[in-house]
């Protein structure tokens, strides 16, 4: 027995005295593999089999953001993606965990943002078994379809390669969302500290310039060139290639009018004299030429077909990391395959001598729909009226907007999305977040965290308050690390509007309402930040001055008329209709 126990401790000692100098384990592989390649934050809630990990994370240096449920820690990772142009990591708990991040990540996806999905999982040998194992879910199958590339790694020695590469499919090429598979047994695999070392992979140029063939060039060019009315149209893509004073430079050199999509706006400030911003409807139906810079033709631009785009026959010219994405909904006579800053530059490097500006009727008859519609919007935004409605609440935020020019504006609803998009003007690239290609709600919260978290800018989230009952919650979050946050609650007490009744004569309320004067405020409140409540566009212009002087978490719930707004924004047209009428 005594001699079992000497034996015992020696060989405790000894492994001691090794495991400080000679040993690691996956949990610290795994921190070392993301400190290689600069990646230093991590939105994620822990639990089994995370949540030592998360704590050797905070230990070894890494900013550990803990939300309150995973579906906002990934928005938060795949805005942060977007930001930086590094991915953005969100670390969850095996299978719901995994699940509730799961939206995040197909979202990430969609919108081209890069982002990985890092989530424990149970053991291989059960689940595949189907033994019935703690939290058992063959993730990765589930994911799969969900993402651009999903790993597992079963080894502590292929922790190195497996962050490499979901560090890599991330950012080349089109981004998107990865997902990283570690099991609860990797994480405590031990193996020798310098082998371990030197398994891991620092990834070099992760995103390579992909330059644009001269020859596609040259038809970019001749198109635009024999075009009477062109018109660029800019997406958030060209918002994330980071490529902003070459984009810059082309639409000036060019003189042709451009569009900002939603997430684009401020890539040029919206007050430039080119932005055919307002006058959106006569710049698509008008146009003989169109040049797509990190734009898809989705259901966003009506698929560039139908009423929106007019009879005017056209030409698409699309600049495109993803060559599969052209020709997705019409012949694209000059296809630019490559990454926005080459093939911007390229652009404009063939522009010079013979550039010519296009005909003046075209670029003046813009300003005048411009000018038109900006002053006919002028008077409604100064409206102080009570209760308040969309346009006197935002003409109030548009102001406070352009005054601060470095905060950051996230923004989703029904009717608060649509107005605010096209009321409050951007001045700098990546300063508006929103609901991306979905159109999600409940990317609020999340996107207002990381946005405060990456950029350490101010921000100012404009919601719906049924967008906002789908991230409430992370103002704890936000109170917990003190984020410069100011939440503005459109609280018109229902989804769209509060004014549904319904028509049994029962007690619940209808479908989209929800309970009457609603107190937000008070819920930042409980958590130690502060609460507004506004009543009137003077009110909320004070307060949210208030709140973002002070720079600390803060929520105005903004009382809004409960009829002001319509059905489903201005997409109310996707709603299928019945043919037995409403009673
Ligand atoms: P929006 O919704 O603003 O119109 P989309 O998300 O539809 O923008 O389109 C973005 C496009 O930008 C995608 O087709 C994507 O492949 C492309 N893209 C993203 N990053 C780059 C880049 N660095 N270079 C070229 N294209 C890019
Ligand atoms: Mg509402």
């Amino acid at each position: 027995m005594s001699t079992t126990a000497t034996a015992q401790s020696i060989d405790e000692n000894l492994d001691e005295g090794t495991e400080s100098q000679e040993l690691t384990d996956g949990f610290h592989l795994i921190i070392d593999a993301l400190k290689l390649n600069d990646i230093n934050t991590i939105y994620n809630v822990p639990g089994i089999p995370i949540t030592d990990l998360g704590r050797y994370m905070q230990a070894e240096g890494l900013r550990v953001l803990s939300f309150r449920h995973e579906q906002h820690a990934g928005y938060a990772a795949a805005i942060a993606g977007y930001l930086t142009k590094k991915p953005g990591v969100c670390l969850t708990v095996s299978a719901p965990g995994f699940l509730n991040g799961l939206t995040a990540l197909a979202h990430a996806t969609t919108n081209c943002f890069p982002m990985i999905l890092i989530s424990g999982s149970s053991e291989r040998e059960v689940v595949d078994l189907m033994q019935g194992d703690y939290e058992e879910m063959d993730q990765l199958a589930i994911a799969k379809p969900l993402c651009k590339a999903a790993y597992r790694v079963l080894h502590a020695e292929d922790i190195g390669t497996g962050i490499a590469r979901a560090i890599r499919s991330a950012v080349s090429g089109r981004p998107g969302g990865v997902y990283l598979d570690l099991p609860a047994q990797l994480m405590g695999q031990t193996m020798d500290a310098a082998a371990g070392a030197k398994s891991l992979i620092k990834v070099i140029d992760p995103a390579p310039r992909q330059l644009p063939a001269p020859e596609a060039v040259d038809r970019a060019l001749d198109v635009l060139k024999s075009a009477k009315r062109p018109l660029i149209i800019l997406g958030k893509g060209a918002a994330y290639a980071q490529a902003d004073d070459e984009i810059r430079a082309l639409v000036e050199k060019s003189g042709i009018p451009y569009l900002p999509m939603s997430m684009a706006k401020g890539l040029l400030p919206d007050t430039h004299p080119q932005s055919a911003g307002p006058a959106r409807s006569l710049a698509l139906k008008e146009s003989d030429a169109v040049m797509l810079i990190g734009a898809r033709l989705n259901w966003l631009l009506s698929h560039g077909k139908g009423k929106a785009w007019g009879t005017q026959p056209k030409k698409f010219i699309q600049i495109d990391i993803e060559p599969k994405e052209m020709d997705s909904n019409l012949e694209i006579v000059a296809p630019l395959v490559g990454d926005i800053g080459s093939c911007v530059s390229a652009l404009l490097a063939g522009m010079d001598g013979d550039w010519k500006a296009p005909p003046s009727e075209w670029t003046e008859a813009i300003k005048a729909k411009v000018e038109t519609n900006v002053s006919r919007m002028a008077p409604r935004l100064q409206n102080n009226n009570v209760p308040m409605d969309f346009h006197g609440a935002l003409g109030v935020l548009r102001t406070i907007i352009g005054e601060r020019p470095d905060a950051i504006l996230v923004n989703e609803g029904a009717n608060t999305l649509d107005f605010a998009r096209s009321i409050i003007d951007m001045s700098k690239p990546r300063k508006r977040l929103d609901v991306g290609t979905w159109g999600v709600m409940g990317i609020g919260m999340g996107q207002a965290i990381a946005a405060a978290v990456e950029t350490g800018h101010p921000v100012l989230a404009i919601e719906g308050d049924s967008a906002f009952g789908f991230s409430g919650m992370e103002i704890e979050t936000i109170c917990r690390y003190k984020l410069p946050i100011c939440v503005v609650v459109f609280n018109n007490g229902g989804i769209y509007r509060g004014t549904d009744v319904n028509p049994t004569g029962g007690d619940d309320v209808a479908p989209t309402v929800f309970v009457k004067d609603a107190r937000y405020d008070k819920m930042m409140e409980a958590f130690g930040g502060k609460g507004y409540y506004a009543t009137s566009p003077d009110e909320l212009k004070q307060a949210v001055n208030e709140a973002m002087d002070s720079g600390k978490p803060a929520l105005v719930n903004a009382v809004i008329d409960e009829n002001a707004g319509t059905e489903s924004g201005r997409i109310g047209n996707l709603n299928p209709q019945s043919v037995v009428a409403k009673k």
